[in-house]
């Protein structure tokens, strides 16, 4: 799992190392953004919390896990991003794993930048409407202006992004998710890896600090 403030670079590192792995990506926002652009009672639910920079309740978020978790495809192993972003879903998350898939979480991969590194990382972060890819117009802006290189999506800024609401989401942040980084540390899995390197950086520290876990 991936655990961060917003901005981390959580979405882009848990992204590639699932399609590396070959593990199921499991993105709770990309989930919810997804819901809420086909309008769903979910979407409709989420999309006004989102856009404040606020949670989602934990039992919506750990029944939406629960369903994730459930899907054949997650039996070979997944990478979670974005969840669990408070210690009561991340003690259901325990409790899922049991019960579904008789394993326990392997790495907790805590990744942190600078808060003001972080506002300007979200301040130019785009996302496709089609794939969800995300770029950065500055360290990996797309060949094609407001173009996906991947599908070829239309790019946007998310309304969460802006510098009020990232503020906002960094506050939370601190108060209900970073304990979560206490939570698996104490458990002996939390892997620290600094966010603030260029990408491919982060994603050479991140393989190192997973090496031992990988298997064949
Ligand atoms: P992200 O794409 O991970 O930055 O998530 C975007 C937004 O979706 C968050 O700011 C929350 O409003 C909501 N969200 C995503 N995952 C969760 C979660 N595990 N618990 C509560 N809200 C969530």
């Amino acid at each position: 799992m991936m655990l961060g403030p917003p901005g981390a670079g959580k979405g882009t590192q848990a992204r590639r190392l699932a399609d590396d792995l070959g593990l199921l990506h499991i993105a709770t926002g990309d989930i919810l953004r997804q819901a809420a652009a086909a309008d769903t009672d979910l979407g409709r639910q989420a999309a006004a919390i989102m856009s404040q920079g606020g949670l989602v309740p934990d039992a919506v978020m750990i029944g939406l896990i629960a369903e994730r978790l459930g899907d054949p495809a997650a039996t070979g192993g997944f990478v979670l991003d974005g969840f669990p972003r408070t210690v009561e879903q991340a003690q259901a998350l325990d409790e899922l794993m049991r019960e579904q898939t008789g394993r326990e979480i392997d790495a907790a991969v805590y990744l942190d930048a600078p808060e003001e590194e972080l506002v300007r990382r979200s301040a130019s972060r785009r996302v496709c409407r089609g794939c969800g890819a995300n770029y950065n117009l500055i360290s990996s802006p797309p060949r094609r202006e407001s173009i996906c290189d991947a599908c070829g999506g239309g790019l946007y800024l998310r309304d969460d992004d802006r510098e009020g609401t990232v503020r906002r989401r960094l506050a939370v942040y601190r108060d209900l998710t970073h304990p979560v980084t206490a939570y698996y540390d104490a458990r002996g899995c939390l892997r620290r890896v600094d966010g603030l390197a260029p990408p491919d950086q982060v994603y050479q520290d991140l393989r190192r600090q997973l090496a031992g876990l990988e298997r064949a």
